[in-house]
């Protein structure tokens, strides 16, 4: 199918695309774990004015049209509202996406020390490929929650006098066995700690370099070894989001999948008013290990939080909130893999995405005969083309690599449980799930674009 390339485009606003991606490329690189994202956009909403769900529920005041309404769970997940002209029960127009991305959780008890090296043990998250993790600047973002209920927040490795940490690899010279390994094999999950320290304490003798790391960070952060248990760090790539390539065209950096669609969707809700139908922009956690957890799409988190929103609109009813659902649209905003030319042959070039075509629609997720998959119906799609269309959006449409070669889903299937129609739509990565994913800057501005067109 014929199309255009949004940089040949004579009437694509350049300028305001880079400014744009100036902002995305600071936001992810402030903020590269779900509970950080969060706490940014929360303090953005608060800022605009926004209400808390819970706030009006406790006075019962129902929000005033165009009003910013949202809630989180556990800090973790988020969903705003923002009220329509039309009654809720008309429906809602949801952009959902996920904010979670691969890295290296810190096990409960991560400290332990081997031939005078201190070390975390841990447990890698999500799918990744083993060996892009090791050899590379790592920083540890997280919190630890004393018994007494205080929080401490940890940030170690990004601006730079901090220290960072990272995984080893085997040197080349002394690496025949690992080499003879498949890729998959060659680097165990257990073989990922991470180096920590090598000075040991005075007058210790018994593990004295791990001694010398908790007394570091007693002294720093007042947190004991025990205190870990109740900790969730995580180890990510340290150092900021840059612009790739010489021209600038493209986005490096952590945590694309899905924050690049999640960054545009909260966008898209804090930038277009007045709606006509309510808008809704669903961020969840736990998406890339199954979105299972309270913090997941699979929660009833989101349909909890509809029915207390209907209800400070005073229209909540059991069936009024299923005929809502049913009346719903929604755009799961994640993300699809572009097309690579240095590896063509997991493609078809036909059903494949390209870089700088704006957004992708997949109709269809899953793997091998659409096991897994939310299947958009055509009603849908035809609605959506017809928006698209209309508002000048350039997109596109593919599905993820040859149909045995593997596949992945998305949130859009949990959606769909809830009756409401919902297909898979948001910005095409190289280098998915790799420490520093890519993006090209023409296809985050124009997702921007299109999901205010969808909300609009
Ligand atoms: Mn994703
Ligand atoms: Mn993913």
């Amino acid at each position: 199918m014929a199309k255009e390339m949004i940089w040949k485009d004579k009437n694509a606003d350049i300028k305001k695309c880079f400014e744009f991606c100036e902002d995305y490329r600071r936001f992810i690189s402030e903020n590269k774990t779900e509970r950080e994202c969060v706490a940014a956009m929360i303090k953005e909403l608060k800022a605009a004015g926004a209400v808390e769900l819970k706030k009006l529920i406790e006075s019962g005041r129902a929000p005033k049209e165009n009003e910013l309404v949202y809630t989180d769970m556990m800090k973790k997940a988020l969903i705003v509202f923002r009220t329509g002209r039309r009654p809720v029960t008309d429906g809602l127009r949801v952009l959902g996406a996920h904010i979670d991305s691969p890295r290296i959780d810190i096990k409960q008890n991560p400290f332990y020390e081997d031939h005078e090296l201190a070390y975390f043990d841990t447990h890698y998250y999500g799918g990744i490929k083993k060996y892009q993790w090791t050899a590379r600047p790592l920083a540890l973002h997280g919190v630890v929650v004393k018994k007494d209920g205080t929080t401490v927040n940890i940030v170690v490795g990004e601006d730079e006098n901090s220290p960072v940490i990272g995984i080893s690899d085997l040197l080349p010279h002394l690496s025949k066995d690992q080499n003879e390994k498949k890729l998959a094999e060659a680097i165990p999950g257990e073989k990922l700690d991470i180096l920590i320290g090598s000075i040991p304490m005075e007058d210790c003798e018994k593990e004295a370099v791990k001694a010398a790391v908790l007394k570091l960070l007693k002294d720093e952060y007042n947190i004991e070894e025990e205190d870990f248990t109740s900790a969730e760090i995580e180890a990510v790539p340290a150092g900021a989001a840059r612009d790739y390539g010489l021209d600038r065209s493209m986005i490096l950096g952590y945590g694309q999948d899905d924050r690049v669609c999640g960054y545009t969707s909260f966008k898209a809700i804090m930038e277009e008013e007045n709606p006509e139908f309510t808008s809704v922009c669903l961020l969840v956690d736990k998406e890339e290990i199954g979105s299972v957890g309270a913090t997941g799409m699979q929660s009833r988190f989101f349909e909890d939080t509809v029915a207390d929103f209907m209800d400070v609109c005073g229209c909540f009813s059991p069936i009024a909130l299923r005929r809502t659902l049913r009346s719903s649209k929604v755009l799961s905003s994640d993300v699809s893999a572009g097309f690579d030319p240095c590896y063509p042959e997991v493609m078809v070039p036909t059903s494949a995405c390209y870089l700088g075509y704006g957004p992708v629609f997949n109709k269809f997720t899953g793997a091998r005969g659409k096991s897994g998959s939310n299947d958009a119906n055509p009603e849908y799609i035809a609605y959506l083309r017809n928006i698209m269309d209309n508002a000048g959006i350039k997109y596109q449409y593919a599905e993820l690599g040859k149909v045995d070669q593997g596949g992945g889903g998305t949130i859009a299937y949990i959606l769909a449980n809830l009756t409401m129609e919902v297909i898979d739509f948001g910005v095409s990565v190289l280098n998915m799930h790799a420490p520093c994913e890519v993006t090209s800057k023409a296809d985050i501005y124009e997702a921007y674009r299109a999901y205010r067109v969808f909300l609009r």
